[in-house]
């Protein structure tokens, strides 16, 4: 196993064997009538909430355990395990707080922080648009300064958390003219006046998950709640919030990768077939091997690049796109795989496969698709080669 490579500490692993439990008794059970009925997770948010799982993604001096990113890997895995919507519903009160983490001044981290790490409040990421998904310096939101205030107009699509969140982090263009250099991001509360959300979206995976646009008609923010005080350097913020996001969208591949392999491997011993288990077919076994092997290096990609994050390590980004990327596309092959192994049965609702094989492919999409880590991985690559020369 990984952690024979890549140890977890004491606490890590307990964090990690609560989190199991309160997986198995509390997101398992439901997790067919969440993606049926379409609805958000807010129960079982009460019962993370109950086992301190919020304050183990954040610092002690904002109420959080202060177990650092580590923490965050072991409980994304874990909970996409359970069920991905679930995890995608959880992680996006992290990656709607990361900007601040990353950017925001020491009373916007006291102010803001607090009631993350309790529980009390959760909060989104607003960053693409309808015409800005890949391409982020299309940003067509705005933010002008009045006063002491600044005007947001604009749309946010594919928000995760949208309509529930209690706070949003917000990206909007400041100065159109300096492109990405004229990104600044705000902290936007949910009942401002002029801020509104869209319709909730019928989608084909992760389905407990809300997903909603954000809509901004002009709407009033304090200008307190720029981040970190400074206009236009919101797309570095943005960068360092994807950087350190990107290691746990990997690892919840990486758990419902698990997943789907556990549930194939078991039904592979089960399944009889021309009077043998069809475990005994040499070409259901290369198969669960492959899915194996995939799984377990997409672990280490995702633990290498935590541990590049813990260290400030230069080499983060590409660490990082590596880690989602190879995670993702591996999700995907094996909650493929493991529909196949499970034959006509995995094809319904009555086996949790199917449900994998529909969540999975959002991990090929959000926080950047496969293409955009692809062509980071380059990027890097491409840079490190020729400092060398
Ligand atoms: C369910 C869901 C939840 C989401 N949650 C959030 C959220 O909480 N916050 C948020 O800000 N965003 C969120 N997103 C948005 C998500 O990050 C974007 O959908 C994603 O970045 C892709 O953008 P796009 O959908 O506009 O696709 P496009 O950018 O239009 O891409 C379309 C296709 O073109 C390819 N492509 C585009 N540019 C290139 C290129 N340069 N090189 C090679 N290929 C390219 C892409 O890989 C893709 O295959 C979410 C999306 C979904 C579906």
């Amino acid at each position: 196993m990984s952690e024979l490579v890549i140890s977890l500490s004491e606490e890590e692993k307990q964090l990690q064997e609560l989190c199991r439990d309160v997986v198995k008794n509390e997101v398992i059970p439901v997790r067919g009538e969440l993606d049926e009925k379409n609805e958000y997770p807010r129960q079982i948010f009460n019962k993370f909430k109950e086992a301190g799982l919020f304050s183990a993604l954040f610092e002690e001096e904002y109420g959080g355990l202060g177990m650092g990113l580590m923490a965050s890997i072991v409980l994304s895995e874990e909970i996409a395990y359970g069920c991905l919507g679930v995890g995608t519903a959880f992680l996006a009160t992290k990656l709607g707080a990361l900007p601040i983490e990353v950017g925001g001044t020491p009373e916007q981290k006291k102010k803001w922080l607090p009631d993350l790490a309790s529980g009390d409040k959760i909060c989104a990421f607003g960053l693409t648009e309808p015409n800005a998904g890949s391409d982020v310096p299309a940003l067509r939101t705005t933010a002008v300064k009045k006063g002491s205030s600044y005007i947001l107009n604009g749309t946010k699509q594919w928000i995760s958390g949208a309509g529930q969140a209690n706070f949003y982090t917000v990206f909007a263009m400041t100065n159109k003219e300096r492109g990405t250099r004229g990104i600044s991001c705000f902290i936007v509360e949910k009942d401002t006046p002029g801020f509104s959300f869209g319709k909730k979206e019928d989608k084909l995976g992760i389905r407990c998950s809300e997903t909603r646009q954000l809509i901004f008609e002009d709407c009033e923010v304090p200008a307190e709640n720029l981040v970190g005080g400074t206009e236009n350097v919101g797309f570095l913020h943005g960068l360092k919030t994807l950087n350190l996001s990107r290691p746990a969208v990997a690892a919840s591949a990486v758990g419902l990768g698990q997943a789907a392999f556990d549930a194939a491997i078991q039904y592979a011993r089960e399944r009889e077939q021309f009077g043998v288990k069809i475990a005994s077919f040499q070409a259901i076994q290369h198969m669960l091997a492959d899915m194996a092997m995939r799984v377990e290096a997409a672990r280490l990609l995702t633990y290498k690049a935590t541990r590049l994050a813990i260290l400030g390590s230069p080499g983060l980004a590409k660490a990082s796109a590596m880690a989602k990327c190879y995670a993702a596309d591996t999700a995907m092959a094996v909650a493929t795989d493991a529909v196949q192994i499970f034959g006509g049965y995995g094809y319904t609702k009555e086996y949790p496969v199917e449900k994998m094989f529909r969540d999975a492919k959002i991990l090929q999409i959000y926080e950047g698709t496969s293409q955009i880590q692809r062509n980071e991985i380059a990027a890097g690559l491409i840079k490190e080669t020729a400092s060398k020369r």
